[in-house]
């Protein structure tokens, strides 16, 4: 065993510091399996994927051996809500406990950071017109003048909502780079700065995978000098990583271009072009493409394997976007006639020159190799996407050669040569196969890479061999079965170690599974009315505590309003509906439940409540789930990975649709038991559980727990609930 196992291992054991400093905690087998196993990775470098069951503690077991290997890191997280977590609490407590001399970054995406540039321009802008907008500008340039770190959280009263908040953050698009005026005072640079400084750095996958793509936040630059990459809430890499690596073309796009080009026009050379009418134009062509993709309800995507999205109309298709390109070309001829005049032009110009790239991209036929769909909701987007991460993440995770890169002469690099800064770079991205095609600003960066790669191995790190990487991935579900291919197949990840780490709880004892024997098949028109019914029951006799799962918006709805209009004022319950309010405060007043003079809750919501929602406690106890949870039918992202799979001779139902269905189903389950004490019953009002051969392999994904068989069972299950409730023993 090594020293850092060593160290590992007493750390987290019953007598080691963690239980003698930090309240409630406790040793567990599964939580030093797994940090055993992150820190043999960190050690010999490699690719690791754990799925670590409900209760594990997850975090503390890759944050020990991360931090006590004295390795440099980047922890990425799903959610900002995980990072913010991190940030502020699970790692300055280890650090302290530990006595570590360790710096931690936090690193944001550019639109959480004030832009001084864009700041000064604001009050030029059409926006700025609209009534309380020059208070809150004020206000804004008032807190400017003292905030250490430009971060848009610190200041209070502007919603992220707020259409001031894109005049006064900056975009990839229109950041003017190293050309800008307040470039060395830049909240951005300074971020990253800090970032490059730090040991480790916190981020997210949504930052993550934009600067894979785009290079534009700070930690592409970031990956070559860091030996230890984590990725925490890994189950959401492939889809936010499908997302970014394709390319994309948007209403939304064009409208801020035509807002920008009108503000800076005005602004910097009124009179030499006609702004307005250039503005004019390309807002109609958008408008008009936007209608030529037709009337929908709510958000759609259109399947897109011909030259246009189906169901639309081919010729206006073809005139609407023909017209977004040839405005797109009028306003660069416009940009390029005063791109001498400031930096703001040119950065337009190349801006625009991007968008008609890609609108000629998306006028020829689809790519083969990928699947191509537009999303129409109020607006337009066009979506060329990968089909899955695999490649990124292979060439991204393999292993380097077993060689140094060339010394550096930093004082040659820190007088002033940005060529040999960014050839620097180059050569470190050159070792994990990524292409280079925009470098900007690393003049401060140099030092720091020279630092790393010329410098020996750590000495508290005597055993590890230069240039193996250690990759960990972890999430609570990565698959339905051991090999975990759901996850590691689309990640590229075939070869990584695998574990999967059990819950600790108890879930034959704390959990109970019902599937109501007598409801409708869910196609059956009644079926959403008979859920509900059967959660009027429920309600009847826990007051509350129970939150109602369901697989599609309409059941929401429909769920929804039959609660409200049953649920009378003796009952005493709230019917919250997901949409009704934020988010956050649906989860806040959820999490309060019943008692001291207030209501018991009952919450309906579909899609982002199936994960990440966290109420431990008897504030929910029973978990309702309309339907087994089959990925919808005709989206195009889902048809082409299922076409593939049948391409490769293998079932996209078995292998695709069936796993899919198993961890979203896993999710959704894993809302019920959240601690040692939790009490609960699922119910999945989907009889295909039962009586279908699949409806096994589903169960079997599931904790094992204790089955009720039928109704006059599940309603004395409630029944004990309450009671335990009362007695206090839940
Ligand atoms: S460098 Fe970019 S983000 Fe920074 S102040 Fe200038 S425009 Fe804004």
């Amino acid at each position: 065993m090594s020293l850092l196992d060593q160290r590992v291992a007493e750390t987290l054991s019953g007598h080691g510091v963690l239980a003698q400093t930090v309240p409630g905690f406790q040793p567990r087998q599964g939580q030093t399996d797994m940090a055993m196993a992150v820190s043999q990775t960190v050690q010999e470098g490699g690719q690791l994927v754990v799925e670590a069951g409900t209760g594990t503690g997850k975090t503390y077991a890759y944050l020990v051996p991360v931090l006590l290997s004295g390795q440099r890191a980047l922890v990425s997280t799903a959610t900002k809500a995980l990072q913010d977590q991190l940030f502020s609490r699970d790692i300055p407590r280890l650090v302290e406990v530990l006595g570590l001399p360790i710096r931690v970054a936090l690193l944001k995406g550019r639109s959480n950071y004030l832009c001084l540039h864009r700041m000064e321009q604001a009050r030029h802008s059409p926006e700025s017109a609209q009534p309380g907008a020059q208070r809150a500008l004020a206000k804004i340039e008032t807190w400017a003048q003292s905030t250490r770190t430009g971060d848009m959280a610190e200041l209070s009263g502007l919603d992220e909502r707020s259409p001031l908040w894109p005049l006064v953050t900056s975009t990839r698009d229109n950041c003017l780079g190293s050309t800008c005026p307040r470039y060395r005072a830049c909240h951005v640079n300074l971020a990253r700065k800090e970032a490059m400084a730090a040991d480790v750095v916190v981020i997210n996958h949504h930052l993550f995978f934009a600067d894979l793509s785009v290079r534009e936040s700070g930690v592409a630059e970031l990956l070559p000098t860091v030996r230890v990459t984590v990725f925490d809430e890994a189950h959401q890499l492939n889809e936010i990583g499908v997302n970014f690596l394709g390319q994309q073309l948007s209403t939304v796009q064009l409208h801020e271009l035509c807002r920008d080009v009108l503000a800076t026009g005005l602004q910097l050379a009124r009179g030499l072009v006609d702004w307005q009418a250039l503005s004019a134009q390309l807002e109609k062509a958008a408008r008009d493409w936007r209608l030529a993709a037709g009337m929908h309800r709510g958000s759609v995507r259109l399947r897109w394997t011909g030259s246009q999205p189906e169901g639309v109309d081919a010729f206006e298709w073809a005139d609407a976007l023909q017209a977004v390109s040839a405005a797109l070309l009028q306003m660069q001829n416009g940009l390029d006639t005063v791109s001498e005049l400031a930096p703001d032009f040119q950065r337009l110009a190349d801006r625009t020159r991007e968008l008609s790239q890609r609108s000629a991209l998306f006028a020829q036929a689809p790519n083969p190799e990928g699947v191509r769909w537009a999303e129409v909701s109020a607006q337009l987007r066009l979506v060329e996407a990968p089909l899955d991460i695999a490649q990124t993440f292979q060439a991204l995770t393999r292993p380097l050669p077993a060689k140094r890169l060339p010394p550096v002469d930093t004082a040659v690099i820190s007088d002033s040569s940005e060529e040999q800064a960014n050839a620097l770079f180059r050569n470190a991205l050159n070792a994990l196969d990524a292409p280079v095609d925009h470098v900007e600003g690393l003049e401060w960066l140099a030092p720091r890479m020279a630092d790393q790669m010329d410098s020996p191995p750590s000495e508290s790190s005597p055993e590890q061999g230069v240039g193996q990487r250690a990759w960990i991935f972890t999430s609570a579900t990565l698959g339905d079965e051991p090999s975990l291919r759901w996850f590691t197949e689309p990640c590229g990840l075939t070869s990584a170690q695998v574990m999967q780490v059990s819950s600790p709880f108890d879930y034959a004892q704390q959990a109970a599974l019902y599937v109501p024997p007598h409801l409708p098949r869910p196609g059956d028109p009644g079926h959403a009315r008979q859920v509900g019914q059967l959660v009027m029951e429920a309600l009847a006799i826990l007051g509350g505590r129970t939150l109602v799962l369901t697989t599609t918006l309409n059941a929401m709805r429909s769920i929804g309003e039959q609660l409200h209009s049953q649920c009378d004022a003796a009952m005493n319950i709230e019917v919250l509906v997901q949409g009704q309010s934020p988010k956050r405060r649906l989860m806040e007043r959820f999490r309060e439940g019943g008692g001291e003079g207030r209501a018991g809750c009952v919450l309906v919501a579909s899609a982002s409540f199936w994960e990440g929602f966290d109420v431990p406690g008897d504030a929910l106890q029973l978990v309702v789930i309309d339907k087994l949870p089959f990925p919808p039918p005709g989206d195009p992202l889902f048809e082409a990975r299922s076409q593939r799979i049948e391409q490769q001779g293998k079932s996209a139902f078995a292998d695709h649709a069936l796993p899919e269905a198993a961890v979203s189903l896993k999710q959704g389950a894993g809302r019920l038991i959240r601690s040692e004490t939790d009490r609960g019953i699922l119910v999945v009002c989907d009889n295909r559980l039962s009586t279908m051969s699949y409806g096994r392999r589903l169960v079997r994904g599931l904790p094992a727990m204790r089955r009720l068989e039928d109704h006059a069972a599940f309603l004395d299950a409630l029944r004990q609930l309450t009671t335990d409730a009362t007695s206090g023993k839940a």
